[in-house]
This record gives structure tokens, sequence and C-alpha cells, in this order.
């Protein structure tokens, strides 16, 4: 059977549920198509955090629901060799992500979105010849095992990280970029309970190459008795497997979790890198994670997404009314995206290769001596930029000649930053500059 609609979104967690429930209000006539049954979606590997700073600078209103499981007040960043840490005045809320997902989802529902779960996308349908072919629909596995095909007037990627539809589009496609594994990191993650309370709430970030080689293990207080205790590692060839280091690294170093009682586990794997170069093709639109929107340094894509799904949702109602859904209509999406966030995503691009091109002997050293202080750090998370006053006190360093070659390597790091950010500035307003900018942004970012 075939139905006729305006948009099929695939995908209903953060990025599907909220172009969808968007979508819905703004009358397009939409379904989405999701993989799991409704009452498992949200059942996600998280660090279980949201940053208020991002909500702020993407105008989006700060959650508020029985969701929310506390707030964060302050964040550790802990040197390899425990004896130094950074505290970070940070400003969050920890929440429950199965039921941050299932508001979402019911939120969606409320607004009139149509949803067949336990149904998996399974291809893209493709219309049209050369520069006019576009996608039109996508084909589908439904519960009972039938095949279907659904056209749509737009086809919305909301399918997470491995990007379902985007990826079997025509390699030639600017939309059909390939993630890297090298640009993503693998995770493991465990909630435990303990049977007596902790002393204090807290949420701790380990830099240590030898757990988490390339990225960071953390333990966070859920309350004063559970923690959710992760470990991710640089999805690159010949490193170790998150779940063993979890056991034969993390664990005989914080002995006290090992009586915890386990009460969840599971693996994910997150995004680590600037946007997706373009994030729209004819008739498609890619949001969340399936377009690489997540923070590199911190690993917060809920925000992104959230801020994307509106912000698509309200390109997609345009380009219907419009009876325009080809890739230069659709641009604006691109364009809008990289101004508001994207450009942070760069510079946060530019710091992870930075910071983890550094060894554990020179991360003790700066967060021991104090190189960058602690809002420094926050501000580089936030922005994507280290602040101009980190120079002055460069200067100030290098009279001590401590550590020039870790000085050395920071300024260099700052500077990536700022051309990183700006390159995403820069983004091109019309597709006619793309492959210009394109050639730009790679360079850059293969020789790093
Ligand atoms: C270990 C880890 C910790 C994280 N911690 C945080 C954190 O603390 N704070 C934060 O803000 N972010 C965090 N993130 C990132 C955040 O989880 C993601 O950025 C966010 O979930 C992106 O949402 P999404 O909707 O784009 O994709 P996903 O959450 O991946 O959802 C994709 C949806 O598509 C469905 N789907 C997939 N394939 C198909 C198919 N073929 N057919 C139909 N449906 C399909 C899936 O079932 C799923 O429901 C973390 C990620 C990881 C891996």
């Amino acid at each position: 059977m075939t139905e006729k609609l305006d948009a099929i979104i695939v995908g209903m967690n953060v990025a599907g549920a909220t172009v969808s429930k968007e979508l819905a209000s703004l009358g397009v006539d939409i379904l989405v198509v999701e993989r799991l049954s409704k009452d498992r979606i949200g059942e996600k590997t998280c660090g279980d955090g949201l940053e208020k700073h991002e909500f702020r600078r993407l105008n989006l209103p700060i959650p508020k629901g029985d969701f929310i499981i506390r707030d964060i007040t302050k964040g550790e960043l802990i040197a390899p060799d425990r004896k130094s840490s950074i505290v970070a005045q940070a400003e969050g809320l920890g929440i429950n992500r199965y039921h941050f997902n299932q508001h979402l989802v019911k939120s969606a529902i409320n607004a009139g979105v149509r949803i067949k779960d336990d149904t998996l996308a399974l291809s893209p349908l493709l219309e049209g010849y050369g520069d006019s072919k576009r996608v039109s629909g996508i084909k589908i596995r439904d519960k009972k095992g039938e095949i279907e095909k659904i056209e749509a007037k737009m086809v919305v990627d909301c399918s997470g990280l491995f990007a379902k539809i985007r990826n079997q589009l025509p390699i030639s496609w600017w939309v059909s970029e390939k993630v890297s594994n090298e640009d993503t990191a693998v995770c493991y993650r465990e909630t435990r309970v303990l049977n007596y309370d902790l002393d204090e709430l807290f949420v701790r970030a380990y830099f240590s190459e030898d757990v988490a080689p390339g990225a960071f293990y953390w333990i966070g207080c859920r309350d004063l008795r559970s923690l959710n205790i992760g470990v991710g590692v640089l999805r690159v060839p010949g490193y170790p497997n998150p779940r063993r280091q979890f056991y034969t690294e993390l664990l005989p170093r914080h002995p006290f979790l090992k009586k915890g009682k386990i009460t969840w586990k599971s693996g994910g794997i997150v995004p680590a890198r600037r946007p997706l170069e373009c994030m729209v093709a004819n008739g498609f639109i890619a949001v969340g994670d399936a377009a690489c929107q997540v923070n590199p340094i911190s690993g917060g894509g809920i925000g992104p997404s959230l801020f994307a799904g509106k912000l698509a949702a309200h390109i997609i109602h345009k380009a219907i009314e419009k009876k325009n859904t080809s890739i230069e209509f659709l641009w604006d999406y691109n364009l809008k995206y990289n101004h508001q966030y994207g450009f942070i995503q760069a510079g946060g691009h530019a710091m992870r290769l930075g910071l983890f091109s550094l060894n554990d002997s020179d991360i003790n050293k700066m967060l021991g001596a104090k190189l960058l202080s602690d809002e420094e750090i926050l501000y580089a998370i936030e922005h994507g930029k280290l602040q101009s006053g980190f120079t002055s006190k460069l200067k100030m360093a290098r009279k001590l000649a401590k550590y020039p070659k870790l000085l050395l390597a920071l300024r260099k790091m700052q500077i990536h930053m700022e051309k990183a950010r700006s390159l995403y500035l820069e983004y091109p307003e019309t597709p006619k500059d793309f492959l210009e900018w394109r050639k730009k942004v790679r360079r850059f970012f293969s020789i790093r």
C-alpha cells in the first residue's frame, strides 16, 4: 500500500519527537516510523545530564518535569594522576533519560503525531534524474514483517548516528558524507546503587589514557546512593573495548563502586566532531545524531537535537507550503544551524583534537599548574573557544618557562579553535559556494 504524506520521520528519540511534534502542531501531515515499541523509546546509554547554557544559547525553555532528578551545580575534571582537579561551577540538570524521552514522545502524540512503532525503516526511495533526483519516501518493515513503501514530500532522518536513510543516499550527494570511526566515541555505562549514603553529590570526569584513551570516563551521582558510571573510548583501530576497560581499569581505581548493585548496563556510540558539512538534499533533512549535532567535548546532544528539530520543522513547513523541497530551499537549515551552534561544535572538534593529543603527563601538568582555570575550561566547552585572556596569561607563564612545550600546544589549540569556528561562521549562504567552503574545511581538519 502506498501512502502520500507531507513528511515521514525516521526515529522518535529526541530529534524525531521534536521535529514530529512541531510539524504536527503546524498542521503538516506526517508519520513517524520507529524501530522500538513506544514504551521502549529512551532506553538509551546516557550521561543523564543537560547543560542549561545550551538551552539559553539556543533559546529553548529549560526543561521541567518529573524526569528531572536534581540540579547540578558543579562538575569536576580530574587529572590522570588524580592529584589535581578543576572544579567548575556548572549549571546543569540531572535527568532520568528514559522518563525524559517518554515525556517527549507523549507530548508529540498529544500534539497529534501518528507513530508506527516496532517498524524498521529499511531504505530510501528515490525519483527523478540528474540535479532534480530526490528522496521520495522510504521502504519499511512493519511489526508483522510486511514490507511497505511510503511516499512523502520530505524524509527526515532522525535515526541516530548510523543514519539509516542518509547513509544509503547516492554517494555523490553532499549529505552522504561518511562519519569516520575516529570521530566517534564508543561508551560503556552502568548505573549502580550503593547500600549507604555518600557524603556529597558530585559529577566527575576523569582523563586517563590507560582507562579511556581519546576520551574520558565519568562517575556522577544521580542521588546520594545511586551512580552513573561510564567509560568512553575513541573508536580508533587498536583501542580497547570500553566494557573491558570498565572492569579491568576503572573499577580497580574506584573500589567503592564494586559493592554497588548494578541496575542498568548498556553501550552506545556518540559523535565527537563538527556537524555534517551538509545536512540537506532534495526532499531530505538529517537531524540530531544523524547529522552529528553533538558537543564534541561534553558529548551533550540533547540540547542541539531539540534546537535542530524545531528549526528543521519550521523549514519543512515552509517548504511544503511553498511546494519547494529542493536543496536550495532547505539550505537555510544548514545556515541557521551552523550560525547558531555548528560553529561551537567546530571549535569543540578542534579542542578535542588538541586536548587528546596531549599525554597524561601533560594533562597532569596542565591541571596541576592550573594553566587553564575552571572558568576557561567551562567557557571553552560552552563556546568552542579559549578566552582571549588565556593569551596574556600564556605570556606570563612563558616567562616562567616551565612548560614551554605544553604552553605552545595550548596556544596552537587556541588558534585552531578560533579558525574552526570562523570556518563554520562563514558557512556559504547558498549551495553555489559549498564546494569551495568544503575544500577549506576538509583541508583544515585533515591536517590537524
Ligand atoms: C554514552 C552516551 C552518553 C551521552 N550522554 C549525554 C548527556 O548526558 N547529555 C546529552 O545531552 N546528550 C548525551 N548523549 C548524546 C545524546 O544521547 C544524543 O545526542 C541524542 O540521543 C540524539 O538524539 P537523536 O534523536 O538524534 O538520536 P538517537 O537518540 O540515537 O535516536 C534515534 C532513534 O531512531 C530509532 N531508529 C534507529 N534506526 C531506525 C530505523 N532503521 N528505523 C526506525 N527507527 C530507527 C532508534 O530506535 C531511536 O529511537 C550521550 C550519548 C552517549 C552515547
